[in-house]
């Protein structure tokens, strides 16, 4: 498999950025079911990798793939305070 979705890696990055502020559990059910339900809020973003590398950081969507991010993770946060599974 030579490509791969680097939204995944965006989120988890944002989710590393903001989950401090959502005054939510991280455990990680937490942290899995907030990070799920916001990628499925977010569009793909498939990128070819070579040889399998992963993507690095350096990728950008810019501010404001980044603030959707962010709503995203804050809803899935809401989400997850309001029916936790852990
Ligand atoms: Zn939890």
């Amino acid at each position: 498999m030579n490509y791969q979705n680097i939204m995944e890696i965006l989120v988890e990055e944002a989710y590393d950025k903001v989950s401090p502020t959502f005054e939510c559990c991280t455990c990680e059910q937490c942290h899995n079911d907030i990070v799920a339900f916001a990628l499925n809020q977010l569009p793909p973003k498939y990128v070819a990798t070579q040889k399998g590398e992963v993507y690095s950081k350096t990728y950008s969507l810019g501010l404001q793939h980044s603030a959707d991010i962010t709503a995203a993770l804050m809803k899935g946060a809401n989400m997850v305070k309001a029916n936790p599974r852990h």
